[in-house]
């Protein structure tokens, strides 16, 4: 099934066009890799994929449902806030920053919009949380802040975090780029286990070996358009169009 389904999508900034024409779908279980190089448009793509910044032109379904479609005048036009809003809390966020809550433990950064916007009872919420830190390897942790943890501690909190509102569809952008090297590791095999139990995911990375092991399909962006996609080995090695073996040759 698809869950998510976008179509002839476009967004500029003060003019400039930085999503140009593109469509893609998320299928059920599927991990979809978003590779391409700096300033290619894929967080833009991702916060418009996540209802966090508003396309100007396109179609986006959710399961089927219209959420964006696009008037006789070309506009977007959005479904009213409450659908909005309940189709967000579908969808889980990793960012390369983290974005821990800096004064709150880790229990309480987790459980936190459960209590307060998903309408858990403390006692579920505290007990979700306590075996998403044991997923994580952080059951130690609970009682720790933030700027007690190392960077790959707070993104696997964070992802503990993401995980509570127990989503439909987990996005990350460049999980590990704010980590040192040797960190990385403990995010990406946190990751390929979500992967190994099906949870659906989108993953913008800079990690190649990782996006051709765990992703299913890759999109290759340049310049705000998908200048290649395909089964995610076959793109990783052996890419069709000339500006994939570009950037690609960067990383091999
Ligand atoms: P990527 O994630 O691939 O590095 P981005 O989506 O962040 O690319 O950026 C794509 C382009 O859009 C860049 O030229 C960037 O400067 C521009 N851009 C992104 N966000 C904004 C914004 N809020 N306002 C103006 N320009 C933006
Ligand atoms: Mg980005």
């Amino acid at each position: 099934m698809n869950l998510l389904e976008m179509k002839n999508i476009g967004k500029a900034f003060d003019g400039l066009e930085v999503i140009k024409d593109i469509s893609l779908s998320v299928e059920e279980g599927e991990v979809l890799g978003v590779i391409g190089p700096s300033g290619s448009g894929k967080s833009t793509l991702l916060r418009c994929a996540t209802l966090l910044e508003k396309v100007d032109t396109g179609t986006i379904l959710y399961k089927g449902e219209t959420l964006v479609h696009t008037d006789e005048a070309g506009t977007a036009v959005y479904a009213p806030p409450a659908d909005i809003k309940r189709i967000r809390s579908y969808f889980g966020l990793v960012f390369q920053n983290f974005n821990l809550f800096p004064h709150f433990s880790v229990l309480r950064n987790i459980t936190e919009a459960p209590i307060h916007v998903a309408g858990q009872t403390k006692e579920q919420a505290v007990e979700n949380a306590r075996r998403l830190l044991r997923q994580m390897g952080l059951e130690d942790k609970e009682d720790a802040y933030p700027y007690q943890l190392s960077g790959g501690q707070q993104q696997r909190v964070s992802i503990a975090r993401a995980l509570a509102l127990k989503p439909d569809i987990l996005f990350f952008d460049e999980p590990t780029s704010a980590l040192d090297p040797e960190l990385t590791g403990e995010i990406l095999k946190v990751i390929r286990e979500l992967a190994s139990e099906r949870m659906t995911m989108v993953i913008i990375t800079h990690e190649m070996g990782f996006a051709r092991d765990v992703a299913d399909h890759i999109l290759f962006m340049d310049d705000g358009v998908i200048v290649e996609q395909g089964n995610a080995q076959e793109l990783i090695n052996n890419p069709q169009q000339e500006r994939t073996k570009l950037f690609l040759n960067r990383f091999f």
